[in-house]
């Protein structure tokens, strides 16, 4: 568990699967209530991740996550289902669970606002990064040279092999992060996250360039199968 620095004003800190008590395929610290774990240890786990950090474990605020482009404003801890939250409220934490997807942090230096991501294949390809980009601005007047944006660990062209319809559609839309080696193409999510950031003006960025499947310190969909999930989260200061 660390934290990460991206602005004075804001807190980003990241879980990896060590320090929790969840066993098999889950070991250790898992986040996810979703993926057929025991409950009661991923609820240990979120008051382990909670108190390392200080946090309250009632204030951390998860999704529903369904791969789409749904994005929420949230005021109060209420789980929606959606695969973007946004908030001006400092005592909540905004988490993120991702294991390859990409987890994108974003957040308004000058009026205090913060996003959470989860921007997989599905979320990426839909452009759920221009959505909630733009839902910052109509609802705070967000400007774009004001936001600073983190995209943390999660699948490497290195590790991602598309195919099928997966890769045509890739192909039409994204052809400028596809990798050909040998006869396998590979996806390069971040590289198409961080084009769209640029597209809607976001520059400053901070990219780890970790990549989940290789680095096995973090949760693995590609490389594990069914596994756990873990959290990036962000608190305004
Ligand atoms: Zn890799």
């Amino acid at each position: 568990m660390r934290e990460i620095f991206l602005h004075d004003n804001v807190k980003i800190v990241q879980s990896d699967r060590f320090g929790g008590i969840s066993e098999g395929r889950y070991e250790s610290l898992n986040m996810g209530m979703h993926v057929g774990d025991n409950p009661l240890h991923v609820e240990k786990n979120r008051e382990s991740f909670a108190s390392f950090f200080g946090f309250d474990i009632k204030n951390l605020c998860f999704m529903e996550q369904v791969h789409s482009n749904n994005v929420v404003l949230i005021k109060t801890n209420n789980t929606p289902k959606a695969d973007a939250m946004i908030t001006k409220n400092k005592g909540l934490i905004l988490c993120v669970m991702t294991a390859d997807c990409a987890p994108v942090i974003l957040f308004d230096a000058k009026n205090s606002i913060a996003a959470a991501i989860h921007a997989g294949r599905k979320g990426a390809f839909l452009d759920i990064i221009t959505d909630t980009t733009q839902a910052m601005r109509h609802n705070f007047k967000t400007q774009e040279q004001d936001i600073r944006a983190f995209i943390g660990a999660s699948i490497g062209v290195c590790c991602y092999e598309i195919k099928g319809e997966v890769m045509q559609k890739a192909s039409e839309k994204f052809a400028f992060a596809l990798e050909k080696r040998g006869e396998k193409y590979f996806l390069d999510l971040q590289k198409i996250i961080k084009s769209q950031l640029n597209k809607n003006g976001i520059v400053d960025i901070l990219h780890e360039n970790i990549c989940t499947c290789c680095d096995k310190k973090y949760f693995s969909h590609r490389r594990e199968g069914l596994c756990g999930r873990f959290v990036t989260a962000v608190k305004i200061r």
